[in-house]
């Protein structure tokens, strides 16, 4: 995966791929690059109010993920979140099930770990998701003691 680039690159990424900058297009990198995760739903009431339907905007979202400028990078319970991958280094996320907090990590033996693999496949990536779900530290405090704990964190007796 690549490292950091700028927006106006990711147009000419497009270009590259033979494919038109329309206004569409623009609209939803802009709108991405706004803030860093975005909501699929969220994104649509966004876009919405810039004249893009919600079919326009998931039609774009599948095709920057097929080339690679958007991963999505969350698979919630209930949320899709899509972000700029091309505009960040490498990460995974940890995403709390309770409160849906998302922390970012990178993990350069992961990396590594990537590197080989996709070395013993000849495989050329356009992004990956590594995604642990579970309780963030908070959550773990207010359900201590709860049925939401899982076993592995459970002091032995
Ligand atoms: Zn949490
Ligand atoms: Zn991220």
């Amino acid at each position: 995966m690549r490292g950091r680039v700028k927006t106006s690159e990711l147009y000419s990424l497009l270009r590259a791929r033979g494919m038109r900058v329309t206004a569409v297009r623009k609209a939803v990198v802009e709108e991405l690059s706004s803030r860093r995760h975005s909501d699929a739903e969220e994104l649509c009431q966004r876009l919405a109010a810039r004249g893009v339907s919600r079919a326009s905007v998931y039609r774009t979202l599948s095709l920057f993920e097929r080339i690679g400028i958007v991963s999505r990078a969350l698979y919630g319970e209930r949320h899709s979140h899509f972000e700029l991958a091309l505009l960040h280094q490498p990460h995974d996320h940890l995403v709390c099930i309770r409160c849906g907090r998302v922390v970012e990590f990178e993990c350069h033996e992961v990396d590594r770990l990537q590197a080989e693999i996709l070395k013993e496949h000849g495989f050329e990536p356009v992004g990956r998701v590594f995604e642990i779900r579970g309780l963030c530290q908070q959550c773990r405090m207010k359900v201590a003691g709860g049925k939401l704990m899982h076993r592995a964190t459970e002091k032995q007796r």
